[in-house]
């Protein structure tokens, strides 16, 4: 299992990787680490650190690594910048090519540049030689918020223990009914197909994080006008939407703005939801947006610490997170945290959900996802990345996600049903586009042929052709109906998934929805995509679901409790 290497002074163990070793202990002197931890991270190990600190002292440092297959988390004894600062290089900067034999032996296929068919990506990447038109320029702004509007409310540090049930108030029902209800019973009314229930504004396409798996940033393009911002929500108005999602990017990077768009939308009767990564949410920022009248935070985390690719965690913003938890009981507005499944996280997603759950708050689970459309040159880590699932994860997947539904099944609040969690391990399958005949159901040659027809059954949510391709079931996607993203620049298209497309669903002062283009569109698209919004709209476009969620929330929760899933 060791090989040991090297000269006097500058000895090290060389672990035998090809085994299915659980746990490996590695140790190396720092002149090594790269090139071992380089090694490791191709044979798709997990690598972490704990020091020797008398040895750092005394000696030169040795360090202890600790590598185990990915999918499961270590725990980190002790850091050392020095350490980790190798550990990162030595996964940006992967020393020399790997051999012909390492090739040959590496698990992972590279990740397909683009998930969705041919023809339509070509379509959507390449229909229009100029792309859609930029919204015209009239000099509009947002009004200047008066804050406090509330200062009874800025002063109250809200309750030292967490109630155990929401209770809101009328005002605060009503809000959720004109922002959700009193639209579907619009658009199931009024004639025509575009009518938007629930709209996505890209305040900013910038962001201060950089998580790897993340295309959804470009740090070159320019934040969102006020003309824009303030013409995009009046055109929202007028056709009828009242729920407001600001995006980007992170949508608080310029804070003013942000705090002039809630104030200015929520004025004007929108259910106002913030996605965010937390980091710029600092408690004046909180109050300010809690008085001008959000009504939801979506929290965004996948790490319980900061790790080399994973930025968005816990515990870096850890107080600006509980102020904002204590103050939701005194504004009325709800937190929840949004986690992304990667391969390298699974022990910070259960940290972070029962973290939630102490705190009583709902979690949003989605599974990491390459892209659907091909990136340009501004997504940065397309290639080696650590945080793409790979068919040796879907087994470590699989279990995490049954712990989820276990919690789910205990009590813990959660956005997804049971169905939508199970649904996560058909999609990691799927989405890698990979044949499982040869894979097998656990990616590792494991669960073929007979196996694979039985999981199958068992797997809501996933169908096979007679051509053996699998793909979702349809689901009766509703973007560019009753979804619409609004990018910086005022054009528009239907979904968040089509944000980089070029082809040209034109902008707020004119918007092109074909219904019939749509339509073709989706008979493919809806089979690549796990768009978490679309799905619980396309479920919930429904008069008899909707009638029962209603009677659920008045009659048998009495206006009480948080986010739950729609299907529950
Ligand atoms: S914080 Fe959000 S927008 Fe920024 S890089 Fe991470 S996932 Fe992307
Ligand atoms: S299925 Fe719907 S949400 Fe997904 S990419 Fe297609 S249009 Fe967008």
């Amino acid at each position: 299992m060791w090989e040991r290497c090297g000269k006097g002074g500058n000895r090290w163990w060389r672990p035998d990787f090809s085994g299915p070793h659980k746990r490996l202990l590695l140790f190396v002197s720092h002149k090594k680490i790269s090139e071992e931890c380089a090694l490791a991270y191709r044979r798709n190990i997990f690598i972490s650190t704990s020091i020797y600190e008398k040895h750092l002292r005394k000696r030169k440092a040795v360090t202890r690594v600790v590598c185990e297959p990915l999918g499961t988390t270590l725990q980190v004894l002790s850091h050392s910048l020095k350490v980790n600062r190798l550990l990162e290089q030595a996964i940006l900067l992967p020393i020399g090519n790997p051999t012909r034999k390492e090739k040959e032996s590496m698990a992972s296929p590279a990740p397909a540049k683009f998930r969705i068919d041919v023809d339509i990506h070509n379509l959507l990447m390449n229909s229009s030689s100029s792309g859609p038109v930029p919204a015209a320029v009239t000099g509009a702004t947002l009004p200047e918020p008066v804050f406090p509007q509330y200062p009874e409310l800025l002063s109250d540090p809200g309750p030292v223990d967490i109630p155990q049930k929401r209770d809101w108030t009328y005002p605060q029902v009503w809000r959720k009914v004109r922002g959700w209800l009193l639209p579907y019973m619009r658009s199931r009314i009024m004639p025509g197909e575009f009518h938007p229930i629930t709209a996505y504004l890209f305040l900013d396409y910038k962001c201060n994080l950089d998580c790897w798996y993340c295309w959804a940033f470009d740090n070159k393009v320019k934040g969102m006008t006020e003309d824009v911002a303030r013409r995009s929500i009046d055109w929202l108005h007028d056709h009828g939407c009242r729920v407001l999602a600001l995006m980007g990017g992170e949508p608080l990077l310029r804070p003013q703005v942000a705090h002039k768009v809630v104030y200015y939308a929520a004025k004007k009767g929108f259910w106002v939801y913030v996605g965010t990564n937390g980091r710029l949410l600092r408690p004046e920022v909180a109050d300010r947006l809690g008085d001008a009248g959000v009504a939801i935070f979506n929290y965004a985390l996948d790490a319980w610490d900061e790790k080399p690719s994973l930025p968005k965690a816990l515990v870096p913003g850890q107080k600006n997170l509980e102020y904002l938890i204590r103050k939701q009981y005194v504004y009325g507005y709800m937190v929840f945290l949004n986690i992304n499944i990667c391969r390298n996280n699974h022990e910070d997603v259960r940290k972070l959900t029962e973290y939630a759950h102490a705190h009583r708050l709902a979690t949003d689970y989605h599974i990491n996802e390459t892209p659907m459309l091909e990136q340009d040159e501004h997504f940065k880590h397309f290639n080696e990345n650590p945080t793409y699932i790979r068919p040796e994860d879907w087994r470590s997947v699989d279990e995490l996600i049954d712990w989820i539904i276990e919690k789910n099944r205990a009590g813990y609040q959660m956005v997804n049903s049971v169905q939508r969690l199970q649904e996560m391990k058909a999609f990691v399958r799927m989405s890698s586009g990979l044949d499982l005949k040869k894979y097998g159901w656990y990616g590792d040659g494991t669960g073929t042929n007979g196996n694979i027809a039985a999981m199958l059954a068992q797997t809501p949510g996933i169908a096979q052709d007679a051509n053996g391709e699998l793909h979702f079931t349809d689901w009766n996607c509703r973007a560019g109906q009753n979804n619409v993203i609004i990018r910086t620049d005022g054009t528009v298209a239907p979904c968040f998934p089509m944000y980089p497309s070029t082809f040209d669903w034109g902008n707020i002062d004119h918007a092109k929805f074909d219904q019939q283009q749509l339509k073709a569109m989706k008979r493919t698209c809806e089979r690549h995509c796990f768009s978490t919004l679309n799905h619980n709209l396309g479920y919930c476009y429904n008069d008899a679901r909707v009638i029962k969620w209603v009677w659920t929330q008045a009659v048998t929760n009495r206006m009480k409790g948080g986010a739950r899933s729609f299907e529950d």
